[in-house]
């Protein structure tokens, strides 16, 4: 389907309440063949939620998630794929390794998370929205330069988290890199080399083959689509759904 018609279709749908899929996730889940692989009969041993570091510090347990998987049940499914929970994860594979039915908690989150996508159910969950910065910063520094986190790019105004020591670098980059001895930009092997165009020409090959390219369009046009109902610009959304952070619902202490 041509993105803009994908991007009316989804929008139509958001206004109408109604999403992608709807009546049909369960059957669209169980095609991804993370979810064929991965669910294979769960004990409820609890050994992934022990390991995994999110559960720690977010209200998040990687046990339940399968266990709703497992069901199959649509109410249940679409209440998943619009929560902030399988946004928690941090995609460490600490499961994978440990459970001893050989299931993978983690690639499971991550076919969820593709399907609350292409659904369009991620945009009613605070973390589903914050996709919108994971695609406009990094997706967009590994497309342009090779590296999720490109310093050149790194804006000290949306990461004050770094202090005033972290400023100064941003101030000095050029200066800093020649002293520690990385390639900033600079041709040949080393930390920062510049990644030759044909490298670059692959990976956007390989986003466009895995989906990922349809997916990055789709977010983009989200985005866009919500600044326009909220009244505000795409800067000022980016802004809204950078800063927008209720610690409460999130965290377990
Ligand atoms: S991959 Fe996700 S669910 Fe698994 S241990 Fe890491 S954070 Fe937890
Ligand atoms: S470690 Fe494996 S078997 Fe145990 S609860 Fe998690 S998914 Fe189920």
């Amino acid at each position: 389907m041509h993105p803009i018609v994908r991007q009316f279709t989804i929008y139509l749908f958001t206004f109408m309440g109604e999403y992608r899929f709807k009546g049909h996730l369960v059957e669209e889940l169980f095609k991804d063949y993370r979810i064929k692989e991965g669910m294979k009969a769960c004990m409820n041993c609890g050994v992934c939620t022990a390991v995994c570091p999110a559960a720690e510090f977010y209200k998040y347990n990687p046990k339940n998630i399968i266990n709703i998987v497992a069901r199959k049940n649509e109410e249940d499914l679409e209440d998943l794929l619009k929560s902030d929970t399988i946004w928690y994860c941090g995609e460490c594979m600490s499961c994978v390794t440990r459970c001893p039915r050989a299931n993978a908690p983690g690639l499971v989150i991550m076919a969820l998370r593709k399907l609350s996508m292409r659904s369009g159910l991620y945009m009613q969950s605070e973390k589903g929205r914050q996709q919108y910065v994971v695609v406009k910063d990094l997706c967009s520094n590994i497309l342009n330069y090779g590296y999720c986190v490109y310093p050149r790019t790194f804006d000290y105004e949306t990461h004050k988290e770094f202090g005033p020591v972290g400023k100064w670098i941003n101030e000095h980059l050029d200066d800093i890199h020649a002293r520690l001895g990385s390639n900033l930009d600079g041709d040949g092997p080393g930390g920062l080399r510049r990644i030759p165009k044909e490298s670059l020409d692959q990976l956007k090959n390989i986003f466009d083959v895995t989906g990922a390219t349809e997916l990055m369009e789709q977010v983009l046009g989200d985005a866009h689509n919500e600044a326009v109902k909220e009244n505000m610009s795409d800067e000022e959304y980016f802004m809204s759904v950078y800063t927008k952070n209720d610690w409460e619902k999130h965290l377990n202490h």
